[in-house]
């Protein structure tokens, strides 16, 4: 891992690198703005090299992630791994033949796509997203990733929202989080 340069230590640097804009996408909701962290070359490869760090010696054959700002991350980490990258889309972005599980939100549902020949049993995945929530995005990715037959080790957040309590929807499964409020 790069050491990273000042004496700031890097839960508190990303912390004031993530940006909370109030009321969006819709009122009442604080999103977690992670672009001025992304922006950031020597935090942005701090905070991959840290998601990545827990699962270094478990011989991680594939990196799932969630569109989009899981890409960002989850793209690094695979390359570090020296593992395989899989996306998970939402409903209808991807080409060939998927698998699809459909989640609860707040009001009604959405459904999540992978495809259906991007792992097989015996492959061992980390799940990369910025920010675990309620957990319903990274509860129906674990199914996924289940549903192909594959091993899911655990699943890396930059950004856990504690008080909705987003663990109890992947609960028994490994997860790290490098911030939790
Ligand atoms: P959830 O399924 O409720 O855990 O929501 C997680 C997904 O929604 C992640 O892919 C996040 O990118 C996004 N998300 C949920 N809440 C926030 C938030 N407050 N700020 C930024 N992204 C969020």
């Amino acid at each position: 891992m790069t050491p990273l340069r000042g004496t700031e230590p890097l839960v508190e640097r990303l912390s004031a690198a993530i940006r909370d804009v109030p009321d969006f996408p819709r009122p009442g909701i604080l999103f977690k703005d992670i672009t001025p962290l992304l922006a950031d070359g020597e935090l942005f490869r701090a905070a991959c090299d840290a998601l990545a760090a827990p699962y270094d010696d478990e011989e991680i054959t594939h990196v799932v992630a969630v569109e989009s700002r899981g890409f960002i991350l989850g793209a690094p980490i695979a390359h570090r791994f020296g593992a395989g990258f899989v996306p998970v889309r939402k409903s209808g972005k991807l080409p060939h033949v998927t698998h699809r599980e459909t989640y609860a939100l707040e009001y009604g549902s959405d459904e999540l796509e992978i495809h259906a020949d991007a792992l097989r049993p015996g492959d061992r995945v980390v799940i990369v997203d910025d920010v675990l929530a309620t957990g319903g995005t990274a509860a129906a990715t674990c199914r996924l990733v289940d549903a192909l037959g594959a091993t899911v080790i655990g699943c890396s957040f930059l950004v856990e929202l504690g008080f909705l309590s987003g663990g109890e929807a992947i609960a028994g499964r490994r997860r790290h989080a490098l911030l939790v409020y």
